[in-house]
């Protein structure tokens, strides 16, 4: 079977230990499947997205052997064809105009459906929801195994184009995942709700859907996700090979001591010939990390 996987980091911010663990995941999944592996810098929004982030990332993902295939693809160069795809659901009445204010959305976990019922042309200065069916979404993670999500009562009518013409992650994950071939997604588990609605994008997009596998989010001390918003440290660049160890123990697959004082790049094929899926964990702390 072929297999094509990818890292999509989002340039807000250098990697940290939870996002590093997510790249050697999938880089590993994708290699031990004799797989191609990709690099997507998810940039789609402006206001948090910095180029040198993007850079740097790049960097560190060099330093910890962690070599994609081909170009790195960048979201923000992609703009039209989101559009086209959005043209698609508005031809389709998927999508409708919401004016709602910030204040009139606080505290609602899920879009309420106050303008639900525009049928009007989409218009510019308003963001487009995507108005989902009342129907289940179900799929097999293959590390969690059966999954089924409502869609009103998870993600709710999302925002696929903001007013200031962003395009919503949730969009340009499912266009890009198609147009590279992208077979496997291996990524955080925080996401693995939002799968449901990004499956029902596919198909109504007429896109084919990856198998996917949600790794464990690595929490802080407090029991936090470990996240740039909660200022986790970068990881460092000067002596990998230590912090790559640390990934490699948290994910099932500590390397024997002869392999301590290997190069990253070494660590890294010696483990992709003993990576079992059997052995990741399904949750993760960090309590004893300072
Ligand atoms: N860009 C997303 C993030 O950094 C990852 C999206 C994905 O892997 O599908 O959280
Ligand atoms: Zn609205």
């Amino acid at each position: 079977m072929s297999y094509t996987g990818r890292f999509a980091p989002s340039p807000s911010g250098p990697l940290h230990r939870g996002s590093l663990l997510t790249a050697v995941a999938s880089f590993l999944d994708a290699r031990a499947s004799g797989g191609q592996w990709l690099l997507r810098i998810e940039d789609t929004d402006h206001q948090r997205s910095y180029a040198h982030y993007a850079d740097l990332i790049q960097q560190t993902l060099h330093t910890y052997g962690l070599l994609w295939d081909g170009l790195v693809l960048k979201q923000s160069d992609r703009l039209p064809t989101y559009l086209d795809h959005i043209d698609h659901l508005a031809a389709h009445q998927h999508l409708y105009n919401c004016n709602c204010s910030r204040a009139q959305r606080r505290g609602q976990p899920r879009y309420p459906g106050h303008c639900r019922q525009h049928v009007d042309l989409l218009r510019p200065e308003h963001s487009w929801r995507l108005r989902v069916a009342d129907l289940s979404v179900s799929f097999n993670d293959l590390l969690h195994g059966p999954q089924q999500y409502h869609l009103p009562s998870t993600s709710g009518d999302i925002i696929l184009r903001r007013r200031d013409g962003d395009i919503a992650y949730a969009l340009a994950v499912v266009v890009d995942d198609a147009d590279s071939g992208v077979t496997h997604v291996v990524r955080g588990s925080d996401l693995l709700a939002d799968t449901a609605v990004q499956i029902y994008l596919q198909q109504l997009l007429g896109l084919p859907s990856p198998v996917y596998m949600h790794i464990p989010v690595l929490l802080d001390a407090s029991g936090r996700k470990y996240s740039k918003q909660n200022h986790a440290p970068a990881i460092p660049l000067d002596e990998p090979t230590p912090t790559l160890l640390d990934i490699l123990k948290l994910l099932g697959h500590p390397a024997p001591a002869s392999m301590h004082g290997a190069s990253t790049q070494d660590l890294l094929a010696y483990t992709t010939l003993h990576w079992q899926r059997t052995k990741l964990p399904r949750t993760l702390t960090l309590a004893d990390r300072p």
